[in-house]
């Protein structure tokens, strides 16, 4: 049997959830995906043992203070050969990396937009996780990849099993999409305890591990309207055709119903390592250990989202109907609110609140650069930062 060709990899934001395990399949699956480049945060610790673990051809990290420390303990503990940068255009060095194949892009908010559109327009294959990329610059993504003849492979578990179950039908036969979404911590709380939800609370997500915006997105469920946006762009669909579940277990992953009235769902552990390893594999399926016992499934719930617990959902259906500034905004918002909900600055309900504001003072507009939508997002964060200093 021939060797495979080992897959050249970059991570954006290969310190965080997704980021690490990225490279736990990769530490599986050595013969088949190698990182040669990674961008991180602030966090030197991990970063620095990541590069002595991987040795990359480069590694960049948030700020230029940050680089000169971590290039020092590089030199102190004698390993060379590691180019290390900094900032935007570090990150957009390691995903347009002349050697790099394949990009995965999780970096968390609009951070990682720049260098997820710079990897898009140098042709590479992109594993996406960052959704907040696709709502805020869509349109623009998805055209340059199109343009470019770029795929772009959901990680994002919901999209990453609609693409699988898309390969049953041809777009034309999809009917509509269901997303499923666990409920959140917060699934059986009556609304009248809403305004009394702590950060504590919020952060304990009850089937999935992951990064702190996202934890609280989910909570919210604005998780679930961010996906919904993300859903239309990826599949191009309107947003009347992208559905929400409420499916506790979080087992069946989404489903895709076909016009002839078949619905095909994708079921597996819930460990993004699978989607991640779809993915970089993609359209091959190695054999992985990611195994679910179906013999130990007991029971699945589907039930219909409570928007009047959840309007962050709504909002996020009505921004995908009022157009990017709108999407833009919505993202911007949200993110200023969480930090000030973790902050312990305004209270859970606020989250809502807040980003309704921002929504209803947000000009309508289509920005035709990312330039431009890295300025309606500014816009949009003053506002709500405004917007919660008034409250
Ligand atoms: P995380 O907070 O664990 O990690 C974020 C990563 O981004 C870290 O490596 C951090 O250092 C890096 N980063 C942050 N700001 C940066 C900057 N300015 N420059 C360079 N790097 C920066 O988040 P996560 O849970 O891994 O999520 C990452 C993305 O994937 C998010 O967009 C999230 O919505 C999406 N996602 C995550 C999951 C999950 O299970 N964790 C599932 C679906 C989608
Ligand atoms: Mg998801």
């Amino acid at each position: 049997k021939a060797t495979p060709h080992v897959k050249k990899i970059a991570i954006l934001g290969s310190t965080g959830s997704i980021g690490t395990s990225t490279l736990s399949i990769c530490e599986q699956f050595p013969l088949r995906y190698t990182p040669i480049a990674l961008a991180a945060g602030s966090n030197i610790e991990v970063a620095f043992a990541q590069a002595k673990q991987w040795r990359p051809k480069l590694i960049s990290i948030a700020t230029e203070p940050l680089a000169d420390a971590l290039k020092l303990r590089l030199r102190t503990e004698g390993i060379t050969g590691i180019e290390v940068l900094s900032g935007i255009p570090g990150t957009i060095a390691v995903a347009t990396h002349p050697e790099v194949e394949f990009v995965v892009s999780a970096i968390v908010g609009v951070a990682g937009l720049e260098a997820t559109y710079a990897a898009v327009q140098a042709g590479k294959t992109i594993g996406l996780a960052n959704k907040e990329c696709l709502v805020a610059a869509g349109d623009l993504i998805i055209s340059a990849a199109r343009a470019k003849n770029v795929a772009l492979l959901p990680i994002d578990s919901e999209h990453n099993a609609v693409h699988q179950a898309m390969r049953g039908g041809t777009p034309a036969e999809v009917k509509q999409i269901w997303l499923t979404a666990s409920g959140g911590p917060f699934r059986n709380t009556p609304l009248e305890q809403f305004q009394h939800i702590t950060p504590h609370q919020a952060l304990k997500h009850p089937t999935w591990v992951m990064g702190q915006r996202i934890t609280i997105d989910s909570a919210t469920m604005m998780n679930k309207g961010f996906e919904v946006i993300e859903a239309c762009r990826l599949f191009d669909l309107p947003a009347a055709k992208v559905r929400v579940t409420v499916h506790p277990q979080s087992t069946v992953h989404s489903l895709v119903e076909f016009i002839d009235g078949s619905i095909l769902a994708q079921i597996s552990v819930t460990d993004m390592r699978l989607p991640i390893l779809y993915a970089l594999a993609y359209p091959e399926r190695p054999a992985s250990n990611l195994t679910f016992d179906l013999a130990q499934l007991s029971q699945l719930d589907f039930s219909q989202p409570d928007l009047a617990k959840f309007p962050c959902l709504r909002l996020a259906y009505e921004a995908a109907d009022a157009g990017p500034s709108a999407c833009i905004a919505l993202n911007a918002a949200d993110e200023i609110a969480v930090a000030a909900f973790l902050a312990g600055h305004i209270p859970f309900l606020g989250i809502p609140r807040t980003i309704e504001r921002v929504l209803e003072l947000t000009p309508a507009a289509n920005p035709t650069s990312i330039q431009g939508v890295l300025a309606a997002d500014q816009a949009a964060r003053t506002c709500a930062r405004e917007v919660i200093a008034r409250a």
